[in-house]
């Protein structure tokens, strides 16, 4: 018998090492390079906006394959290349395999475990999916006190455990995600007293509520999390209320979270994918319109992503952020 966070961790890390997560579901960054390109000019304006530092940390967690930071260094080389001189590329990825694909995407950068390796100074962080990656707990309220749901044989079992401290229905899920709480704690201890700032790109509510959301997709379809371990990917909604609430407990500033297609409407989605559009065949003008609305419309991707970005809290409100 395992906790839920124990099982999720080693079914996610096996699967990542052994799987093209890309054959089994897509991501903003490979349905168009108008995303990373958003993002790196995103990170740009932000540099400017910190009183561009040299050098300059720009980091990514979970990278998947490298196409958002590859797509953010050539539109950034192209409009900001001050910041191209500037900025020093760190990279956490746990996956052997995908770091190697990020590799031949991004010569120059430096791979970490985790962001506790990173060299000190100021700092811009994209993540995209990669909190909805990590492992959650989950509380089941009991009468008055709460179990916790392990896995056993591919089934769950409930064990007693002192649950969250807030009122629930009978029945009530309520999860917890520590590593996202954790990483963004850390992240926010660091950006109190250091110029920087990071955004966080992921689906789930913009106010905590509760339910299951954990969920498997095994070769391109939804399935049971629980079944054939390390065969799909796990995921789970991102409590971006909780997040932001750790980051301004560790001293840093919150923006957001704000919806993903408001965000990257604000910055320019359409415009750059009309300008793209004009000088390609009409099946690839098409295509790359078909992409910026299906990141933007709220019935698609464009709601249940939420932008969030934690930051010094002397930054000025970061662009796409101000109403
Ligand atoms: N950001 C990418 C990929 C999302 S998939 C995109 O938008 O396309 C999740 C990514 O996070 C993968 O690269 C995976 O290997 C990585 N990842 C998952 N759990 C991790 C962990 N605990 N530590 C570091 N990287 C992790």
């Amino acid at each position: 018998m395992e906790r839920l966070d124990a099982f999720m961790a080693r079914a996610n890390a096996a699967y990542y090492a052994t799987h093209d997560p890309f054959r089994d579901f897509t991501t903003a960054p490979e349905i168009t390079q108008v995303f990373g390109e958003i993002l790196g000019l995103w990170a740009a304006v932000t540099w400017e906006a910190m009183g561009r530092p040299s050098p300059v940390l720009l980091a990514e967690c979970g990278p998947g394959r490298g196409t958002l930071m590859a797509d953010a260094r050539r539109a950034i080389a192209r409009v900001a290349p001050a910041f191209h001189a500037a900025l020093r590329l760190h990279l956490v990825e746990s996956s052997p395999r995908l770091r190697s694909i990020q590799a031949s995407l991004l010569p120059g950068a430096t791979w970490h475990d985790t962001l506790a390796s990173f060299p000190p100074g100021p700092l811009l962080l994209i993540a995209n999916e990669f909190l909805d990656a990590l492992p959650i707990r989950q509380f089941v309220r009991r009468g008055a006190g709460w179990s916790e749901r392990h896995v056993t044989d591919g089934a769950f079992v409930e064990r007693p455990a002192t649950g969250p401290d807030r009122p629930a229905a009978d029945g009530d899920i309520v999860e917890r995600n520590e590593p996202a709480l954790a990483l963004v704690a850390t992240l926010a201890r660091r950006l109190a007293a250091e110029q920087g700032a990071a955004l966080f790109l992921d689906y789930g509510p913009a106010e905590s509520a509760p339910g299951d959301s954990l969920q498997a997709i095994r070769a391109g379809a939804p399935a049971d999390p629980l079944a054939e371990s390390g065969s799909a990917d796990l995921t789970a909604h991102v409590d971006f209320a909780a997040l932001a609430q750790a980051a301004i407990h560790a001293g840093a500033a919150v923006h957001g979270p704000i919806p993903q297609g408001l965000f990257l409407s604000r910055l320019g989605l359409f415009q750059r994918s009309g300008q793209l559009a004009r000088t390609q065949p009409p099946a690839r003008a098409a295509t790359l319109m078909q992409a910026a609305q299906r990141l933007a419309e709220p019935t698609r991707m464009g709601r249940l992503f939420k932008v969030l970005c934690v930051c010094h809290p002397s930054l000025p409100t970061p662009a796409g952020f101000q109403p």
